[in-house]
């Protein structure tokens, strides 16, 4: 196992995001584990689109990210599979608490993530629950602290962060701010900045967005450290 995770660092060292981009085309030509492209294939994943060939290898290197692209260009699974990545390599399981945040500006969009999130990762160990409001707050906030990773709205996980007992965040690892320009349209703005004060500041952190509005590039620099931009298409 040991062996397995050294020669898939070595791999992810080795990788050139602007030099290697063209060798990369389906997701076995990427540096990550058996668990995920087993569910990835199971899902029927099998070939990366741009944004995907862009931005995983680079947040593979945990490098922090700012990625613009429009919608459907598949974002989802450009920052999934790196969150999986970063979770397995860091050996997490339930014991570890709070390990990865995964922030959405709506109920049905974080339902969507945690889908693919729960059948891409049903090979691995680590827990993960939704929180997005609408369920009893009592019920979440008993269930919140056991999970490795939490999909939400921004509303409700600034709300578990601020009044969760047990709500644990210094060994978290990786935070995705999904959707950025409409979390921000939808006057996120102070709930996005709670949750980031609430967060240790080694994390690596991925910021996807469908546009790049001012207020997406005064958020960038507020919760980004020496981020790679990647835009594709006319988004750029
Ligand atoms: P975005 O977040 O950029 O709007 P999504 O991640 O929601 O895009 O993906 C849009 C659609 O494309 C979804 O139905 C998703 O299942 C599909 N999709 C994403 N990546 C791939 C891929 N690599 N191969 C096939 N379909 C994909
Ligand atoms: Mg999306």
């Amino acid at each position: 196992e040991e062996e397995v995770s050294r020669k898939l660092q070595e791999r992810i060292d080795a990788y050139d995001p602007v030099a290697d981009e063209k060798s990369i085309s389906q997701f076995s030509d990427l540096p990550i584990t058996e668990g995920t492209l087993k569910g990835l294939k199971e899902a029927s994943f099998v070939s990366l689109t741009d944004v995907q060939k862009k931005t995983i290898p680079i947040a593979l290197k945990g490098e922090d990210l700012l990625g613009t692209a429009k919608t459907g260009s598949g974002k989802t699974l450009a920052f999934l599979i790196p969150t999986i990545e970063i979770l397995v390599k860091n050996k997490i399981t339930e014991f570890d608490g709070l390990a990865a945040l995964i922030v959405s500006p709506t109920r049905e969009l974080a339902v969507q993530i945690f889908e693919v999130l729960t059948k891409i990762g049903k090979y691995n160990s680590f827990s993960a629950g939704l929180v997005t409001g609408g369920k009893d707050l009592k019920y979440e906030k008993e269930r919140v602290s056991k999970m490795n990773v939490l999909v939400g709205t921004p509303g409700r996980i600034s709300q578990h962060l601020n009044e969760t007992v047990g709500m644990e965040t210094s060994n978290l690892q990786v935070l995705v701010l999904d959707e950025a320009d409409r979390c921000l349209d939808m006057g996120f703005k102070k709930q996005i900045d709670n949750i980031i004060g609430h967060l240790p500041p080694t994390r690596q952190t991925l910021l996807f967005s469908a546009t790049q509005s001012d207020s997406v590039k005064d958020l960038a620099r507020l919760s980004l450290t020496n981020p790679k931009r990647v835009g594709v298409s006319s988004d750029q």
